[in-house]
């Protein structure tokens, strides 16, 4: 969901048996039927149901056929999956996990796991999180994929008096005020709890390319350390990610290659899809999670969902080559932005900069953090701006702000992520904060030209 990308999540049943597509009628349940595809692996035709009415689980009222209970070693296996195929890998959960495995389905391009689960020929499950906030070209595909592969997506849905409390004290947009995370909570991520306690594993679209820093280090199978699978605590719920390796252009070529059905919000330039207010086109060069919550700071642009990926990229920082200051930050090497025309600032010059009521010069300063993607990805903007603000009367800085100087920066300087840019006046001792993620030369001209 973005879910590997993105957002909604549900739970689909699809029953694959012998040679027609039927429909049976179990009471209020129905269950699709439709013939196995190429390239069949397993001789058990298998059919489950759930109470339509289910709320707290998806688990199927029948049991498992398919659970392996030997302890297996997932760091092992997905060091041996690393190279292997994504149908590979898919036909290798599926075959695993059977009846208590289902794919989260967001409506975007991770409509491509449901096209290699079905050309593994096995019984499958989909399930989706209807926020209530999608776009109607996202219910639109949800209804094509149905259609198409002959199966029903299992909706999650949110806890309508949740929902109601908060509507009615924060309004229809209060994400736009003081972050998603509140909203995703309520719409996503609980009902997302609830749907992978009916299970023992899930199997998302994320990729190592959707949101640099965050993703980069997704394996194609891992115990999922935020979420609780059926049999409860901590290990009891694996998480796949069959297209972790794949490109996004791949990803597309497969779609267009297997004319699988698609949201139509891609072809207007949309390329993570999740709830329409939070979801927005991008242009040609942007990353595509530049397209959701753009409103706030990159770090934080995971819904609750995969948050695990950010505790992993930390984890990585900290240890990744396993030399720490002794001011507790990680010593990565070469510094950024160093250049005449960027002035480092310590801690007490810093603290002057924002004691000072008047200026000779207004500042610039951005405080980062060497580790930090996102502050190495505009090295070479920051360094362009300064060189072109030099002899301008702006003053150009930086601030090193992680380690001990951390909790500092995030009380007196705003600091909410790295990096965070602030902009000092001439005659304010208060630093104004760069709201955009654009960070190259032109835009952040533009900001500073407008405050100086
Ligand atoms: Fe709410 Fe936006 Fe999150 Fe959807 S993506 S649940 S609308 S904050």
């Amino acid at each position: 969901m973005a879910l590997a990308v993105s957002s909604s999540i549900a739970i689909s049943t699809s029953t694959f048996q012998s040679s027609q597509s039927k429909l049976s009628q179990f009471g209020s349940i129905r269950v699709l039927k439709k013939p196995f595809g190429v390239g069949v692996k397993s001789s058990q035709p298998r059919s489950f149901v759930k109470p339509i009415n289910a709320r707290d689980s998806v688990v199927p009222t029948t049991p498992s056929e398919a659970i392996e209970t030997k302890e297996e070693d997932y760091e092992l296996l997905a060091y041996q999956l690393e190279n292997a195929s994504p149908l590979e890998i898919m036909d290798r959960a599926l075959e695993k996990f059977g009846n208590d495995i289902a794919i989260a389905f967001s409506g975007a391009e991770d409509v491509a796991l449901i096209e290699y689960a079905y050309l593994t020929g096995r019984p499958f499950r989909v399930f989706s999180l209807d926020t209530g906030r999608l776009n109607p070209e996202t219910y639109r595909l949800f209804d094509a994929v149905e259609k198409k592969y002959g199966i029903r997506i299992e909706y999650m849905f949110p806890d309508a008096v949740e929902v109601q409390a908060l509507v009615r004290s924060k309004g229809l947009f209060s994400f736009y005020e003081d972050g998603h995370q509140e909203c995703c909570r309520v719409r996503k991520v609980r009902p997302l709890r609830r749907a992978l306690k009916g299970l023992r594993a899930w199997i998302t679209g994320q990729r190592k390319d959707q949101s640099p820093g965050t993703r980069s280090e997704i394996p194609v199978v891992q115990v999922d350390t935020v979420f609780e699978g059926i049999d409860g605590g901590t290990g009891s719920l694996i998480k796949w990610n069959p297209v972790a390796n794949m490109k996004g252009n791949d990803v597309w070529n497969f779609l267009r290659t297997m004319n699988v059905p698609v949201n139509s919000l891609h072809s207007q330039g949309y390329i993570s899809i999740g709830c329409e207010p939070c979801t927005r086109a991008v242009l040609p060069g942007q990353h595509e999670r530049e397209g959701r919550w753009w409103w706030e700071d990159a770090k934080a642009k995971e819904c609750g969902l995969h948050k695990g990926n950010i505790k992993q990229e930390d984890d990585a920082h900290l240890n990744g080559n396993g030399a720490v200051h002794a001011n507790g930050t990680p010593d990565v090497g070469a510094d950024l932005f160093n250049t005449q025309n960027v002035v480092s600032l310590s801690r007490t010059g810093i603290e002057n900069l924002t004691r000072l009521e008047t200026r000779k010069k207004p500042w610039l300063v951005v405080l980062y953090a060497p580790w930090c993607p996102y502050c190495q990805d505009m090295e070479e903007s920051y360094v362009g701006l300064a060189e072109k603000l030099a002899g301008s009367g702006v003053n150009v800085g930086k601030f090193r702000a992680d380690g001990e100087q951390k909790e500092f920066a995030k009380h007196e300087l705003k600091l909410g992520s790295f990096p965070t840019i602030l902009f000092f006046p001439e005659h304010s001792s208060r630093p104004i904060k760069y709201p955009s993620e654009k960070r190259d030369v032109d835009s952040l001209m533009a900001f500073v030209n407008a405050l100086r």
